[in-house]
């Protein structure tokens, strides 16, 4: 899935640390998840908060030292149940139904029944439906035999909104007695807003296919983030933390330090979040994002906040600015949100044309971050100040917000 980018699900066991000579156990004894080793999504989960922060903090700023002046990261008040999207891969195990995670680097299932770090309504709606299978008939997909019919289950659910949407991804078309099975998912969750079935009927890794029926409500829910209303539907990216996402988009556009006149392009943009909040406070936007759904909702996402001064481009990002800077036009600030692997030279070069005074890059990955700002730098560009965001508590994985201004300015 594409928005696996960041979604800090990898595997890894925390091991003990040493300090001076002495080994000090700073994991709890017993996990507060009875299968957190074996997923090994939240790497983190059993080193306290505060902990788990300060790692991060060092982490950046030992990235960033060479750079520019780094803020203290903005961690969460309740950093539990935070995930907004909820993925369950189906199967059995000793004949009965199990739901959960690959076990890394397998399709071995990893059987989770409540996580920690996710929505606990969506995970309650995913044990509904583990339970309502076999009254249904309904058989979970085989990978090596290609037989059955539930492959997947994602739940996301609009944190300001309440809205709820669960798509069933499923190897074939044909869902006997689907309209009962979607009655009787609502009796049980009146909550559920909208409920789609997706077809993967592939050999692939990807949680989703292409095709989607919409079997119940309008195939898409909506949230909310920093005063504006978007339309989120299945497949493309969305912050799976929408309350630090709200504190980190804050930072970002106030580091733009907008006046109402600026050019402004939004790269990698998503759904179009960073670009329609920041609009109000510019001359124009240019969006651009890759993947064309997520293009579509960001169109529907500026019609529907009344946002006009924004357009958006289905285009690699490099390519679009390559184009853009040939065009000889001009930009004032470029907002950049990569994903894990950082952006290309290509993406740089063509910034360094258009000659923003300020690139804000909000970046998932430190390490690609480091990286990039090495090339800003050669190109006449200074990291000025970085602010580190936890959007992943109990993962290894850390944000960031850095202001990169034009050293002529
Ligand atoms: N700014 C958005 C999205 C960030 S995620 C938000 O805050 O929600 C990164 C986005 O980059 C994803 O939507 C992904 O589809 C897109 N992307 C990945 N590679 C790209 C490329 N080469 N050019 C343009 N967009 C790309």
């Amino acid at each position: 899935m594409e928005d696996r980018k960041k979604s800090g699900k990898k595997n890894r066991v925390e091991n003990d640390e040493s300090r001076g000579g002495q080994k000090h156990r700073k994991v709890r004894e017993k996990s507060l998840c009875p299968v957190s080793k074996k997923c090994g999504g939240c790497q983190m989960l059993d080193i306290p908060y505060e902990r788990q922060l300060l790692r991060k903090q060092k982490q950046v700023e030992e990235l960033l030292r060479d750079h520019c002046r780094v803020y203290p990261i903005t961690g969460m008040k309740n950093p539990f149940y935070y995930r907004n999207k909820v993925h369950a891969a189906f199967g059995y195990r000793k004949g009965e139904v199990i739901s959960g995670v690959y076990k890394e680097g397998t399709h071995e299932i990893v059987a989770v029944d409540r996580c920690m770090l996710e929505d606990q309504k969506a995970d309650e709606i995913i044990g509904t439906i583990r339970g309502m299978l076999k009254s249904f008939k309904i058989r979970t997909y085989d990978e090596d035999t290609g037989y059955g019919l539930l492959r997947h289950v994602l739940v996301k659910r609009g944190f300001a909104t309440g809205q709820v949407m669960v798509v069933l991804v499923t190897a074939s078309p044909v869902f006997p007695s689907r309209n009962n099975f979607v009655r009787a998912l609502r009796d049980r969750h009146p909550e559920i807003t909208t409920i789609v079935q997706n077809l993967n009927d592939r050999q692939t890794s990807m949680v989703l296919g292409d095709k989607e029926k919409v079997l119940y409500g309008k195939g898409y829910i909506e949230d909310e983030l920093c005063g504006k209303r978007f339309h989120i539907s299945s497949r493309p990216f969305y912050q799976v933390n929408p309350v630090q996402t709200e504190m980190l988009y804050r930072r970002a556009i106030e580091a733009a330090g907008l006046t109402g006149k600026e050019t402004v392009i939004d790269a990698y943009c998503g759904i179009g979040t960073i670009g329609i909040i920041a609009a109000g406070k510019a001359g124009k936007v240019v969006g651009v994002e890759l993947n064309q759904d997520a293009v579509r909702d960001a169109v529907r996402n500026a019609r529907g906040n009344k946002v006009e001064n924004i357009q958006f481009y289905c285009n690699d990002a490099g390519r679009f600015m390559t184009g853009m800077a040939r065009d000889g036009e001009q930009a004032d600030v470029v907002f950049m949100d990569p994903p894990r692997g950082g952006s290309t030279e290509e993406f740089m070069e063509a910034v360094k044309i258009l000659g923003p005074r300020r690139v804000v890059y909000v970046s998932c990955n430190p390490e690609t971050l480091a990286r990039d700002l090495r090339v800003f730098e050669k190109m006449g560009y200074r990291a000025r100040e970085a602010w580190p965001f936890d959007l992943f508590p109990h993962t290894e994985h850390v944000e960031a917000v850095v202001l990169i201004q034009r050293k002529d300015t």
